[in-house]
């Protein structure tokens, strides 16, 4: 939705670094949706999250675990050639 572009953003979880990025999950305060707020080479941008990937995301412990699992989802949704 247009409102996950520039959310109204709830902060839910520092999810830390990944592959020199950084990861906070939140929800936009609009509609709901899980929404992913990623630094990157001094800027910044908002990614919608799938439900079940946020699930996931949540339920995995701080580690390699978890970076592997982000690693995924920025795979998923064509971060590298979309950023
Ligand atoms: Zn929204």
């Amino acid at each position: 939705m247009s409102c996950c572009a520039k959310p109204v953003w709830t902060n839910i979880r520092d999810l830390g670094t990944a592959n020199a990025l950084e990861f906070d999950l939140g929800r936009c305060a609009d509609c709901g949706q899980y929404v992913m707020h990623i630094y990157y080479q001094g800027t910044s941008g908002y990614w919608v999250v799938a439900e079940e990937d946020a699930a996931e995301l949540l339920e995995a412990a701080p580690g390699p675990g978890r970076k592997a699992l982000i690693n995924r989802w920025l795979d998923k949704v064509e971060f590298w050639e979309r950023s």
